[in-house]
């Protein structure tokens, strides 16, 4: 934590409070660790505090969605299976964990950050970005005259810690629709190290089929964390491609240069990956092959503590300081496929 030149913590959410040299505060989890001067040529001088904005963290109506920007990673992660889905035909909502659970998050991380916080850090391997880009979200952002304008979140991320906002500009919020988390979902995760950060999110949809002529739903994949900004390859329906065409847009659509570079994974990397995936995703959605009425996550993720080998049955993180932390020790699997099943027990 390195943020001495911080004069003032102004509780507020009301962007015409912005001047230069302050920051929105969500979760702090990035704030209080990349230091004052990491976020423009100047120092920090006022952290604009979101934590008393008393936005209902989750909104579920027959439309969709609403995720508030301040909404926590542990809110989130609770939201599937609760009283305001249950009932509702949203397979989608089964994207939720898995993209909580590809921060591989600490204590910290999982209970403190947010939603809105983690989208306008805009890392390429930003789980939450995964997540709603890849149900068509909609991000509500604010401007300093109170005016709203809406962005899907697959364009709110422009580059590798760059974004849409303008200096000041608040986002309020994500709405999801219900269109999309009607849809059938298929993830993939890998990343270079055992529980490292993720070094290509894939996520596909298919839309359910047309009652009247039985038609295919619209494909829709979404590239992320491999790339620096969002890649969405979307497929009309009942044109769903075979694996060479599917090949082909991803080649097309993702030039070499907008592969993400770090210490988490070479650009060739990252595109073969990319390439693989997407293709894992193609077949499982069109029913080509992997079992039926099963979900498959791969990557590696904490290890599930109650021991039945589904990592997403339920928190994988403690939500009080008290409770024992789970095994943090290296899942034994290597990073390759494996199935979960569907419907919880
Ligand atoms: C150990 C560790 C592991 C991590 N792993 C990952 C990872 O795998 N992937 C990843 O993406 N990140 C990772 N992070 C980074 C970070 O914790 C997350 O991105 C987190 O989700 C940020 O959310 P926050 O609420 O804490 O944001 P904050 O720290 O509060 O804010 C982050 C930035 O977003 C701005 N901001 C926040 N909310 C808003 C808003 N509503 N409107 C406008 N601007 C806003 C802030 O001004 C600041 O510039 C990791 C961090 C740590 C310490």
């Amino acid at each position: 934590m390195d943020l001495n030149t911080i004069e003032a913590v102004v509780p507020t959410t009301d962007p015409a409070d912005w001047r230069d040299g302050d920051a929105w505060l969500a979760g702090g989890t990035v704030l209080f660790s990349y230091g004052a001067y990491a976020f423009g040529p100047r120092p920090l001088r006022r952290l604009l505090d979101l934590g008393r904005a008393g936005w209902p963290a989750v909104t579920v109506d027959d439309d969709g969605i609403e995720l508030a920007a301040t909404c926590t990673i542990a809110e989130l992660y609770a939201l599937p299976g609760s009283e305001p889905v249950a009932g509702r035909d949203w397979p989608g909502l089964e994207l939720i964990r898995p993209c909580c659970d590809s921060f591989v998050a600490s204590f910290k991380i999982w209970n403190l950050s947010t939603v809105g916080g983690n989208i306008c850090t805009s890392l390429p391997a930003g789980p939450m970005t995964s997540l709603c880009a890849g149900l068509d979200g909609v991000a509500t952002v604010i401007g300093a005259d109170g005016a709203a304008r809406t962005v899907p979140v697959a364009e709110f991320v422009t580059g590798d810690a760059r974004n849409c906002l303008g200096p000041g500009e608040l986002l309020r919020s994500i709405r999801i629709p219900a269109a999309a988390l009607a849809s059938k979902v298929a993830f993939r995760r890998l990343s270079l190290s055992n529980l490292g950060r993720s070094g290509a999110l894939l996520i596909g949809r298919l839309g359910p089929r047309n009652d009247a002529d039985g038609a295919r739903g619209q494909l829709v994949l979404t590239v992320t964390a491999s790339t620096r900004r969002p890649v969405q390859l979307r497929f009309p329906a009942d044109a769903a491609p075979d694996a060479d065409r599917l090949a082909a847009a991803v080649v097309q659509s993702i030039p070499a240069e907008l592969y993400h570079d770090d210490q988490h994974g070479l650009p060739e990397w990252r595109r073969d990956m990319t390439l693989r995936l997407a293709e894992e995703l193609r077949a499982e959605l069109l029913g080509e092959h992997g079992p039926d009425g099963t979900f498959a996550v791969s990557g590696d993720f904490w290890e599930c503590p109650d021991g039945t080998g589904r990592a997403h049955a339920r928190s994988a993180q403690p939500t009080t300081q008290s409770s024992p932390r789970p095994n943090a020790r290296p899942s034994a699997q290597p990073p390759t496929t494996q199935p979960i099943h569907r419907k919880e027990a």
